[in-house]
């Protein structure tokens, strides 16, 4: 089976380097900038939106005018990709998938462009980008076999450096192992998730000291003037430490999912897009990394055999019981253990959740196959 993966390398530019890297990062910036506020002022004007051509050739344009003479200095292919990004976010936009496109600011938008296969390649010691060269990176944990798409150059808040390759690589087919069990599971605010089998998986705790060094930093940051030289290096510091926080969290996501679809030939999970997960915990929760997690589940599942099937997010997985099927309507968030007032059961409140998706899940599974089953039946029929 052929997959797609991103491999993201940290990279070590020299001082030359970082200078031309910057520079490339205001530039994608400035070309998706301008071209945004091109396309809506074409729009306004033709009541038609500029084609990616079009911008190709405003761009050609652009080079030889004085003031934009700087771009010829900047590798064109990265300019390219960044009216492709556009092109994407409005496509998203017309489709209905996402809002209208944003400008992208200095401050807070991430730092990034990107180049296309055969324009970047991989050395011995490095990444080589047009214009730039050789960008030393550690590539002795690449694939032995891959096709290279893209490479996307990004620096993160606290200053570093990374290379996010796009691969295409072999790996052996998927086979699902029927010996292994089917699970379901439940997110959740006190517990990170529990498992149909009882299994609970606490969030992952910061370690303390970094948690009151974040808080310290955070208060520093906040006394300092907005545009002083010293804010900017407490922003950096600041960053860092947020970083390592961040770093401890995707470490503990991607152990926890590569585990999980290791040991099952299918997950049941409850559908959480952001309508969902308000209906579940209320408008104050945005994303605690479980949509991060249903992702990482999702691509590794499909790597090695292990199923993962969304279930309808307005099934009331926690207030129903999962012995006899009555609802406890009145069931509040502080309910961690209650008790069935039809068949008794004393429940876990996240265990009977984990149940009630894996048995809601199997049923639905039941009844479309049923379905599929039925539809088969009337089309043999009508045609004797
Ligand atoms: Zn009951």
């Amino acid at each position: 089976m052929q997959i797609k993966k991103a491999i993201k390398l940290r990279a070590y530019p020299g001082r030359a380097q970082s200078e031309l890297l910057n520079r490339h990062f205001g530039s994608a910036r400035f070309i998706y900038n301008y071209f945004l506020a091109y396309k809506t002022e074409q729009y306004k004007i033709t009541g038609k939106s500029a084609s990616y051509v079009e911008m190709s050739k405003e761009l050609t344009r652009l080079k030889t005018i004085e003031e934009y003479a700087w771009l010829n200095e900047i590798s064109r292919k990265s300019l390219e990709h960044s009216l492709a990004n556009l092109d994407f976010a409005f496509n998203s936009f017309f489709r209905k998938l996402s809002k209208y496109p944003k400008f992208k600011s200095k401050y807070r938008s991430k730092q990034s462009f990107s180049i296309g296969s055969p324009h970047c390649s991989i050395k011995s010691d490095g990444i080589h980008l047009p214009l730039i060269g050789v960008v030393k990176c550690d590539i002795s944990n690449l694939p032995d076999n891959y096709k290279l798409f893209s490479a996307t150059v990004s620096r993160n808040p606290s200053g570093k450096i990374f290379i996010s390759l796009s691969i295409q690589i072999d790996i052996p087919d998927p086979v699902v192992d029927v010996s292994k069990p089917i699970i379901g599971l439940d997110f959740g605010l006190k517990t990170f998730i529990t498992t149909s089998d009882g299994v609970k998986y606490e969030h992952p705790k910061p370690n303390k000291k970094h948690q009151l060094k974040l808080a310290r930093e955070q208060r520093a940051l906040a006394r300092k003037q907005n545009t002083s030289k010293r804010r900017f290096k407490q922003k950096l510091k600041t960053a860092r430490v947020y970083e390592r926080i961040s770093n401890i969290r995707q470490d503990f996501l991607h152990k926890l999912s590569r585990k999980l679809v290791g040991e099952n030939q299918a997950i049941y999970v409850e559908d959480l897009n952001l309508e969902g997960m308000k209906s579940k915990f209320g408008k104050s929760v945005s994303d605690l990394g479980w949509a991060e997690f249903v992702r990482q589940l999702t691509y590794k599942g499909l790597w090695c055999g292990c199923e993962i099937k969304k279930i309808d997010r307005f099934f009331p997985s926690s207030k129903t019981c999962s012995k006899c099927g009555w609802i406890k309507q009145d069931l509040s968030l502080e309910d961690r253990i209650w008790e069935c007032p039809v068949c008794l059961t004393k429940h876990d409140r996240d265990i009977n959740a984990a149940i009630n998706v894996l048995e809601y899940g199997r049923a639905d599974r039941n009844l479309r196959t049923g379905r599929e089953d039925q539809l088969l039946d009337e089309l043999c029929n009508s045609k004797e």
